[in-house]
């Protein structure tokens, strides 16, 4: 995205941190939204009565959709305000496992990325063989 001038007289405004602060923002009222959507949505699902029982594959499986995007759009809720935390306490953009700050590039396509790019790959690895050894 191009930068916007938008007349912000702040000192920060324009800053990378204060870019990636805004796109986090916006991410995290996106968020939640959905999540607000969703809730409203399942609660009318689970109404009493709402549906016949020929529905109900229908609807168990659009439960399993619902909740596994709530599952998916809490958790990257939880990352967007970590992000968001980071940027105030001064750590924003530097790997959580070594230190060492999170390439710029990166930043810009996941501004709430915690680790760099080899970390967040071994973190991937890992976490794709205990899905693989749970099975
Ligand atoms: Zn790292």
């Amino acid at each position: 995205m191009a930068a916007v001038a938008n007349g912000f007289a702040d000192k920060d405004a324009g800053t990378q941190k204060e870019r990636y602060r805004r796109a986090l923002l916006q991410r995290q009222s996106q968020l939640q939204a959905d999540l607000k959507r969703a809730a409203a949505s399942a609660r009318e699902q689970l109404e009493p009565g709402a549906l016949d029982p020929a529905d109900e594959s229908v609807l168990s499986h659009r439960k399993e959709t619902l909740f596994a995007q709530v599952d998916r759009d809490t958790q990257l809720l939880n990352e967007v305000q970590h992000a968001l935390r980071r940027l105030q306490e001064g750590t924003y953009g530097i790997c959580e496992q070594d230190g060492e700050p999170i390439d710029p590039i990166r930043l810009e396509a996941v501004p709430w990325a915690r680790y760099c790019v080899k970390h967040q790959a071994e973190r991937d690895a890992t976490a794709e063989s205990e899905r693989h050894t749970t099975l």
